[in-house]
């Protein structure tokens, strides 16, 4: 359990970053504007992506932390299994058992420039000051977190 955690918190540190880095003017527009057609939550959407950015912001961060250490293939398919039933939970527009609410994912599809970080950690899109609207619809009741 202790080991899932620390990839975990590698994949949203790197995931946060990546999904910033594919909004990029130069980069956008090629790549990752593909899985903004979605502005609506579809839970199929989130593998809708162009290929550089299923890749290097997708696969990569879920990869990281299972090559840093080697773990075991049980390990390896579990953690799989779980980040990509959270993607799809992200897309999904509904509120599940085990999964935390996907709205702040939603609210990054209606604004792209908001809230990078995936699942419901915002700690990096706090320090970047990326989700101040979002925080603001919470705090004034327009949004239900
Ligand atoms: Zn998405
Ligand atoms: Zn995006």
């Amino acid at each position: 359990m202790e080991l899932l955690l620390r990839f975990e918190k590698c994949q949203l540190s790197y995931d946060s970053w990546l999904t910033w880095m594919f909004h990029h003017r130069l980069l956008y527009k090629w790549t990752h504007k593909w899985h903004h057609e979605w502005s609506t939550p579809v839970a199929l959407s989130s593998m809708y992506n162009h290929p550089l950015d299923q890749l290097i912001g997708n696969i990569l961060p879920v990869s990281i932390g299972l090559a840093l250490t080697n773990s075991h293939f049980f390990t390896q398919w579990l953690w799989f299994t779980w980040s990509a039933m959270r993607s799809l939970n992200d897309h999904s527009g509904y509120r599940l058992f085990a999964f935390p609410s996907p709205v702040r994912h939603d609210f990054h599809h209606q604004k792209s420039t908001e809230c990078f970080a995936v699942w419901a950690w915002g700690p990096l899109d706090y320090l970047h000051g990326t989700d101040k609207v979002f925080r603001a619809k919470i705090a004034a009741g327009e949004l239900s977190h």
